[in-house]
């Protein structure tokens, strides 16, 4: 039986619009398949074994939910969790926890929180927030998918030349209002602005995700067994026809 492990970044300042359900949406996935999925809470102040990390998942939250830890990201899990990045982990950030692995985010209020800077991106925090549905037409290796999710932030993230972005903003504001550009993607990390939570109603990234992972543990050969999704993909459906 093949086993997982993820570390869930700062579930209790970084979980908002069911966030959470990302790694559950994760686990389940691997159970319906036989593999197992060990989820190791991270907060403040913990040591992490970071190259025994297969994935990891940062989740959104408030602009004085990501003051309470981004010092903790920076000093305590910074150089471990860059050199398991440069290895290939896996890690899905959603909005604030997005915001994070760029270079700084300088909140609406003027405080300026320094990110780990494994994504080339900045963010800015504005007084209007982007609030509302979201479709993200995403390149999933070779599968074109339209990703469905709600997205509210203030902060409006570019990018620099340094990364390459998820995918392009077909509803909504995308990551900053202005130019389309909807996440981001950096070797296996993938982030974005959509809540909702993204990955019960978007399964193929949730696969993808989790193929990746065994790819990396279990190598190039192992396969992930076909699941019968339809009830996820219905949901998808539904709110691509409400919104496109
Ligand atoms: N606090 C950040 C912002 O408003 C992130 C919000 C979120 O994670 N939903 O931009």
């Amino acid at each position: 039986m093949h086993t997982l492990t993820l570390a869930h970044l700062y579930p209790a300042e970084m979980s908002v619009y069911g966030d959470r359900g990302n790694v559950i949406a994760l686990r389940q996935r691997c159970v319906w398949r036989g593999i197992e999925l060990q989820i190791v809470p991270v907060n403040p102040g913990d040591q992490v074994a970071w190259g025994t990390m297969d994935l990891a998942f940062f989740g959104g939250g408030q602009d004085s939910g990501q003051a309470l830890i981004a010092r903790d990201l920076l000093e305590r899990q910074g150089v471990g969790l860059r050199n398991a990045i440069e290895d290939d982990l896996v890690l899905l950030a959603i909005c604030g926890g997005y915001q994070l692995l760029g270079h700084y985010f300088l909140t609406h209020a003027g405080e300026r929180l320094p990110g780990l800077g494994v994504l080339d991106i900045h963010t800015v925090g504005g007084k209007q927030r982007m609030i509302g549905n979201s479709v993200v037409e995403a390149q999933l290796a070779a599968q074109t998918v339209h990703l469905v999710g709600f997205e509210n932030h203030s902060g409006r993230t570019f990018h620099g030349s340094g990364v390459r972005s998820l995918g392009r903003v077909l509803v909504g504001s995308g990551d900053n209002g202005e130019d389309r550009v909807g996440g981001a993607v950096y070797r296996n990390v993938y982030g974005c602005y959509l809540h909702g939570s993204l990955l019960p109603k978007n399964p193929q990234l949730t696969d993808h995700l989790i193929c990746l992972a065994l790819q990396r543990r279990y190598g190039p050969h192992a396969q992930l067994a076909p699941l019968e999704t339809n009830l996820e993909l219905q949901a998808q459906q539904a709110m691509l026809q409400r919104l496109l």
